[in-house]
């Protein structure tokens, strides 16, 4: 390593705490230069970024457009607080309601996702009058309180109390089905279970569902045919408001707009973050349908931070999305993704451990089993990693940084990634999977 890295190092392993990790055991890599797909190590190694870091980095490292629209506003103005107008502000908030349904009207901005969707939360229950709110097992909603309250995967019970007023729900996850059932036979049971819950809970008594459109870091479950348009039947049945998380899925990661442009849905409320701005600034958006946004006319909006909707973040998120039209990037994501989809299954096929590939645009998960009949997890869900250390270790000793967590290999670039980026990626994935499935076969038998 250099010696500034060095320097880096060592500062950082005395003094910075890092997020979700036991810190005795972490030696986290020095990273020194992003540009495009690839970023690059202390030691000068080079790695594409298939995880686009959190699933955040939708247009890739240091874009000069996004990187222009920053300077520029930090010429003009680096503050002013949310109370006043910020005309960078005021042009993101009509940009994003002009790519929602006809029915949307207004944007509360926030810092980042979780909070996007505490104040979906508190908007839904204050235009409802009722408390409760409808989250899925498998889902992720964030880390303040009130989202790790709403999340209900594992990240969650280590911090309980969490908040009262949710209901838990079982997921649209056809690999491991929740009821035993299969595809179309199952006729939706874990949507039709969903009513079923709502009802016993009272459904007078429900603000709202509270769905990722496509789930993200517990697996990537693209729902089935008619799942998410049964959901909003019957939140419109049941006079429930439909909101949906687009924090991980918006800005053109399934190879649409916005996850929620996969099915036939109109959502009351969409939160977004992430991809909004590519996460170059923390920024987070509420956006809400017109009749929603009038109840705040009358009464007050109980919501905000001194930096909502910072005038720098919404700069940046105009340069984002500007690039992301120019460059036709959605139309990119849809292109790639299918050439991806079609790679990954072939690896799936190839390699032994691989159980389930699931890809919708670039958005992508492995499931690795120990045994495609039994469908074992290669690695116990929510336990330590075991043998799947062996797949994160091939893909950085093959130049690819991917998402690895419990059974699962996220694997989501930058969506400005082209044909050859992605053909050498895929390359190299193969090999790690090659070399993985060697040390597992030699640790597990
Ligand atoms: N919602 C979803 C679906 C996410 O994947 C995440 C983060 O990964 C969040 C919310 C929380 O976003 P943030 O980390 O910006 O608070």
């Amino acid at each position: 390593m250099n010696p500034q890295a060095q320097e880096a190092y060592d500062l950082d392993r005395k003094y910075v705490l890092h997020s979700w990790s036991v810190q005795g055991k972490l030696s986290p890599k020095v990273i020194t230069r992003g540009e495009g797909i690839f970023f690059w190590d202390g030691d000068g190694n080079r790695y594409a970024d298939f995880a686009s870091q959190l699933v955040n980095l939708n247009l890739g490292h240091n874009h000069p457009k996004i990187i222009e629209a920053i300077k520029k506003q930090a010429d003009e103005m680096c503050f002013i607080a949310p109370q006043f107008v910020a005309p960078s502000r005021s042009r993101l908030a009509e940009k994003l309601i002009g790519y929602l349904p006809d029915t949307f009207g207004k944007c509360f901005f926030t810092v980042g996702g979780a909070d996007a969707n505490e104040n979906a939360v508190k908007i839904a229950r204050a235009h409802t009058g009722k408390q409760k709110i409808v989250t899925r097992y498998r889902s992720y909603h964030g880390a303040t309180y009130g989202a790790i309250s709403l999340t209900g995967d594992p990240r969650r019970p280590p911090v309980e109390p969490a908040l009262p007023g949710i209901v838990r729900v079982f997921d649209p996850y056809c690999y491991r089905c929740s009821f035993g059932l299969t595809y179309p036979e199952c006729r939706l049971q874990c949507a039709e279970n969903v009513r079923e819950v709502m009802l016993y809970e009272n459904p007078d008594t429900i603000a709202a569902v509270l769905f990722e459109s496509i789930t993200g870091s517990n697996g990537v479950f693209v729902p089935p045919p008619g799942y998410m348009e049964r959901i909003e039947e019957i939140c419109r049945e049941l006079g429930v408001l439909l909101i949906c998380d687009e924090v991980m899925t918006g800005f053109g990661r399934t190879g649409k707009l916005f996850g929620f442009h996969n099915f036939d849905i109109t959502p009351d409320i969409v939160t977004m973050a992430k991809g909004v701005n590519s996460g170059y600034i923390p920024l987070g958006v509420v956006a809400v349908s017109s009749e929603i946004a009038k109840t705040f006319d009358e009464s007050m909006l109980y919501c905000g931070l001194t930096y909502s909707g910072h005038p720098i973040s919404c700069a940046s998120a105009l340069g984002n999305l500007e690039a992301i039209e120019e460059e036709k990037l959605i139309e990119n994501a849809a292109a790639m993704g299918e050439r991806f989809k079609a790679g990954l299954e072939k690896l799936g096929e190839r390699h032994g451990y691989v159980g389930d590939v699931r890809c919708i645009g670039l958005f992508a998960c492995l499931e690795m089993v120990r045994d495609r009949e039994t469908r074992d997890p290669l690695s116990p869900w929510n336990g330590p990693p075991g043998p799947m250390a062996h797949v994160s270790k091939a893909l950085l000793d093959n130049g690819i940084s991917a998402f690895v967590r419990w059974n699962f290999v996220f694997l989501a670039p930058p969506i400005i990634i082209d044909e050859a980026e992605l053909d050498d990626s895929l390359t190299r994935i193969d090999k790690a999977l090659e070399q993985a499935s060697q040390a597992i076969a030699r640790e597990i038998s």
